[in-house]
């Protein structure tokens, strides 16, 4: 077990300057608070959080992780609470141990290949600090290494999966490739224990027999080399056995047909060395056919390039070579780091010596960026800047209530979200519940947000939903449905037009010849004639003249007759120059109400909308003077009762002013569907008022009322 002096000794190694005291206080702190717990394997627990400190010293990182290692658990685990934390080491300790916490408490699900890819992701999106993650895979490769402790097979395969699925690819999207190796390998032991035993014997039988190759075939390599006056930097090693068996398994064949067992690496100045470099090993062994890969000159998709090559060793050996330019070895090695945006232009052309991994310096060179940043950064923000991983910060992951992880683009929201778990969830969505709480559709989701998608089967996409979801999905599902109910809409507008149409006819006309008449229109069907017509694409005359010609007042004159009925979709009342039946909406505009000088305006697929015909969205209209209908309204008693009228009222600013005004309305038989405060000072209140009224003379009445009343200053009926 690693000593409090060791530990120190170790961080001041590679950090001369690092703080001791704070150090020596996490470690007393750890020690004390995981008192006399034990580990699986016997050992105190204080053991484990300092183990997984020392595993991060061997990656240079700075005290505040070291600290945070050794107080990983103790928030978890033992009596030790936030407050305590934040006393003793500071706001940052706390924010990354409770950090590292968090991603604890997750349990993974991995089930699919799915669910373990967005897992894996969610987790990098959840640390955004990186240190965290750093903590929880040294946290993970500590467990790994004390795995066999554990007496139930059940919970160490549960563990060891894990591990396999989350964690080993996790470290390696990091770039942190000896850790990974290291939960692979133990992983693998745990889950295919006899397959682990063939590859290892093996292993073993080949080093009795031809002892270790690596350093021979590097000499070998060399000498060739440098004969052709190539100045190449040679690396190699004997393969891990999990990396071994994987290659078996995909390729279905026997350990001796493996030719993997060994790889080197072969780094020259340009690119003309490379295929020179190629050309000298193919001339001193033979290369296997069907081996050799050239991603030079055409380079992978994520723009690796390099020489690949199989050549023939001694017996019964084959060694796989790999071929490139120091260029493209940053690339290759870089490729991670890259996409954070580290900066890593000292870091080309460096010459490397990684025999056998023995510069552990060159390991991790992004980390060694991040240490610069650590060290560098002016401000946290800049350091969080610098640390968070881009790579996923344009997303977002949700849960559903069952702990399904739901991947989705930063924005998302509650609708998004249900589309992503079914297109029926989405279509019937009515509300939703985030993290237990009642929530409209339209929030927009965070990173770990628990979603319950609340559904009726009355509901059916809403045209709104269009203007604040961001997923294909979702957006494709709204715009259909709003698109189909359109089209219905449009048909029975048709249909009502056709029958005016029909009536203006100067002779009885009978379906046959209408039918005819789809063929001179260019029209598949009936149905396709009422869109057309509801959608305003076709004018009525040129619908008389297809199917009576000479028929239409203005032959050849594509317009529509002017009391030409309109609309579903509206409110149910009927206007004089409309014909029954047609609804027919109350522009919001100005409210119309009978008693009013109105007009009919057509609309696109959603009828007539009727303004007040002072009304100033009229003006914008004065250009389109077909679309006009002028209409009146009926006599009282055949129109419905109830229109809506706004109002602004404005009152004293004392107790009572609000009730004074409502009771005056209520006395007058009318009433208030909604009051909106819109605005107040010291002296004043003003009052929107929408007011359901029969008719004008009724809402004249309400007006003089409110104005005879003391306390109101104005009441004006409002307009857009
Ligand atoms: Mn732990």
């Amino acid at each position: 077990m690693l000593r409090q002096f060791e530990l120190i000794e170790r961080v001041k190694a590679y950090d001369p300057d690092a703080d001791e005291d704070i150090l020596n206080r996490a470690y007393v702190f750890t020690v004390k608070m995981h008192g006399t717990q034990q580990r699986a394997s016997g050992d105190p627990y204080f053991s484990h959080p300092v183990e997984v400190a020392g595993i991060l010293t061997g990656l240079k990182l700075d005290t505040d992780t070291i600290v945070t290692a050794m107080l990983h658990d103790t928030l978890e685990d033992t009596v030790a609470t936030p407050e305590q934390i934040q006393q003793q080491f500071g706001p940052n300790i706390l924010r990354l141990v409770d950090g590292v916490t968090k991603l604890s408490k997750i349990e993974a699900q991995t089930e699919s290949e799915r669910a373990a890819e967005n897992f894996r992701k969610f987790l990098l999106a959840m640390s955004d600090d990186i240190r965290v993650l750093l903590v929880k895979l040294a946290d993970r490769l500590h467990n790994m290494r004390t795995l066999h402790f554990i007496k139930n097979p059940d919970k160490r395969r549960r563990i060891a999966r894990e591990t396999m699925d989350i964690y080993a690819p996790l470290a390696e999207r990091i770039g942190m490739y000896e850790i990974k190796d290291e939960l692979q390998e133990i992983a693998f032991r745990e889950l295919e224990p006899e397959a682990y035993e063939t590859v290892t014997s093996r292993l073993e039988q080949l080093r009795a027999m031809a002892g270790d190759m690596v350093p021979r075939v590097i000499e070998q390599l060399s000498l060739t080399l440098a004969e052709a006056g190539i100045d190449a930097d040679i690396s190699g090693r004997e393969k891990r056995p999990f990396s071994i068996w994987r290659k078996m398994k995909e390729r279905h064949i026997a350990f001796e047909q493996l030719s993997d067992v060994m790889a080197f690496r072969v780094v020259v100045p340009t690119i003309a060395d490379v295929y020179t470099a190629l050309g000298r090993i193919h001339t001193r062994w033979p290369c296997v056919p069907g081996r050799f890969k050239d991603y030079v000159s055409t380079p992978k998709r994520n723009g690796y390039r390099s020489l690949h090559t199989t050549v023939m060793g001694r017996d019964p050996l084959r060694i796989e070579i790999q071929i490139r330019t120091a260029d493209m070895e940053s690339e290759a090695e870089y490729g991670v780091a890259a996409h954070w945006g580290y900066k890593q232009g000292q870091k080309k052309g460096t010459k490397a010596k990684k025999v056998n991994g023995a510069d552990a310096g060159h390991q991790y060179p992004w980390l060694q960026d991040l240490l610069d940043i650590l060290e560098n950064a002016g401000s946290a923000e800049e350091l969080m800047e610098h640390t968070k991983l881009a790579m996923y910060q344009d997303q977002v992951f949700a849960f559903t209530p069952k702990g399904e992880l739901i991947r989705l683009p930063k924005g998302s929201t509650a609708v998004d979200f249900a589309y992503a778990v079914h297109t029926n969830v989405g279509d019937t969505a009515v509300g939703a519940k985030v993290n237990g709480r009642s929530v409209p559709l339209r929030t927009i989701l965070r990173n770990g947000d628990q979603v319950e998608v609340l559904r009726s089967k009355t509901q059916t996409p809403q045209a709104e939903w269009d203007s604040y979801v961001i997923t294909g999905k979702a957006r494709s599902a709204v715009r259909r449905y709003v698109k189909e109910r359109e089209r219905e809409d449009y048909k029975n507008l048709g249909k009502q037009i056709l029958a005016n149409i029909l009536s203006r006819m100067p002779a009885e006309v009978n379906d046959s010849a209408v039918k005819a008449a789809l063929g001179r229109l260019k029209l598949s069907d009936l149905d396709a004639l009422y869109v057309a017509l509801g959608k305003h694409d076709l004018a009525d005359d040129a619908v008389m003249e297809a199917i009576l010609p000479g028929s239409s007042p203005t032959p050849g004159k594509a317009k529509r007759g002017k009391d030409t009925p309109i609309a579903p979709g509206g409110t149910p009342i009927t206007l004089k120059g409309l014909t029954a039946g047609i609804a027919v909406h109350l522009a919001e505009c100005c409210h119309p109400i009978p008693g009013d000088r109105i007009v009919a305006i057509r609309t696109a697929g959603r009828g007539v909308d009727v303004h007040t015909i002072d009304c100033k969205t009229l003006e914008q209209l004065s250009h389109v003077p077909d679309r006009w209908i002028d209409v009146a309204w009926l006599p009282q008693d055949e129109a419905p009762s109830h229109y809506t009228a706004s109002l602004l009222v404005v009152a004293q600013n004392q107790p009572g002013a609000l009730a004074t005004v409502t009771a005056i309305i209520a006395k007058t038989n009318a009433n208030i569907a909604n009051v909106k405060l819109s605005q107040r000072d010291q002296h004043f209140h003003s009052f929107t008022l929408d007011l359901e009224v029969a008719d004008l003379a009724h809402l004249t009445s309400i007006i003089a009322a409110l104005r005879a009343a003391k306390v109101v200053s104005s009441a004006e009926r409002l307009r857009a």
